[in-house]
């Protein structure tokens, strides 16, 4: 049970660890075109240093994680990372956000090391497309996805962020492919972070559209999911296949939110909307106790925003996503 309850009554129990803010992929919507700002390999958290922070998040109730980034699977000691978390009493559930790129190469080992959902971005199953928004290659893609599969993750959600004249017409036949295999799919509006996703803008698709274009396509009914989130999830009738639907744009859902966001820097991240946070490593370098720490822990929760203002404010988040974890 977490102790960490904000102002609004908000209990946080879930922390989304960007474990770096690099990434083999450049979508146009996350990473602005020519950003090379990364954070440097020093400033970067140690493992032990976000083993330690984390166990400090479990014992004040913390008790899922999310390995998230910039791609998490370009840390090299991701594994390690995984296990050593993983292996905390309290830590009850992983799961990872990853593009997939090297996921052939590393799905058994994260599987073995704990992780056991999976999240994967895809927007579009055309490769000319795919170059276009992310600059990667599909096809290292799909074959991620199989060997998750494979390794039987479950469930695998794809994440498609549905742009005007990009996507925006594949959502349909991203239904079949996530019916044939089984996936969890997901629709996403673009949000305004960082100067890519204020960029984005005008290829804002919002999800009522998306559903209205699905309902001349599919019979849809409401369907439950267990740890749905700021999702709302519906089903085609008579199938498997579950839909999420993540509006922040077009609907609140701030006040469930019930995470925080901590960077591989090791700054904490109140609010994905909205700039407050707290700053961990200078206060792990200069030695600070367990007790001071959790201290400071609480002090940043009780500054939680109560919501994001991407709508009144949409200029106001200047970081790129792929350093807050999205
Ligand atoms: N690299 C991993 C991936 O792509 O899944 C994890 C990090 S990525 C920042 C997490 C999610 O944020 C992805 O699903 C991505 O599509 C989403 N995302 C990034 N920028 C966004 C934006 N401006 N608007 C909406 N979603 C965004
Ligand atoms: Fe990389 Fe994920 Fe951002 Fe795309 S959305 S650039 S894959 S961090």
């Amino acid at each position: 049970m977490s102790e960490l309850i904000d102002r609004f009554g908000r209990k946080i129990e879930y922390l989304r660890l960007s474990v770096t803010d690099r990434c083999d992929f450049r979508c146009f919507y996350c990473i602005p075109k020519g950003f090379n700002d990364f954070t440097d390999w020093d400033d970067q958290l140690t493992l032990d240093e976000y083993v330690r922070l984390i166990r400090i998040f479990s014992e004040l109730g913390v008790s899922k994680v999310r390995f998230t980034g910039g791609e998490p699977l370009v840390r090299r000691d991701i594994v390690e990372m995984v296990q050593q978390i993983g292996a905390l009493a309290g830590i009850e559930d992983l799961s990872m956000s990853t593009n997939a790129s090297q996921l052939a190469k590393h799905a058994k080992a994260i599987r073995e090391a704990g992780v056991s959902r999976l999240n994967v971005s895809l927007d579009t199953l055309k490769p000319d497309v795919f170059k276009q928004i992310t600059q990667g290659d599909l096809n290292k893609v799909i074959e991620g996805l199989m060997a998750a599969k494979a390794e039987g993750f479950h469930p695998i959600k794809i994440n498609m962020v549905v742009m005007r004249d990009l996507n925006f017409d594949e959502v349909g036949d991203m239904v079949n492919f996530c019916l044939e295999n089984r996936f969890t799919l997901r629709f996403i509006e673009t949000m305004p972070v960082g100067a890519a996703g204020q960029n984005a803008k005008d290829r804002y698709v919002s999800l009522a559209e998306v559903r209205e274009m699905l309902e001349q396509r599919f019979e849809l009914e409401p369907a439950k999911m267990k740890g749905a989130g700021p999702a709302k999830y519906l089903k085609v009738v008579g199938g498997r296949l579950k839909i999420g639907f993540i509006n922040p744009m077009s609907q609140h859902f701030c006040e469930d939110c019930n995470r925080v966001r901590l960077s591989s820097e090791g700054t904490l991240y109140l609010c994905l909307g909205q700039q407050d946070k707290l700053e961990f490593r200078p206060l792990l370098r200069q030695g600070l106790s367990d007790e001071q720490l959790k201290d400071a822990i609480r002090e940043a929760i009780n500054r939680k925003p109560e919501k994001h203002e991407f709508n009144d404010k949409p200029d106001q988040v200047v970081r790129v996503m792929s350093m807050t974890g999205g």
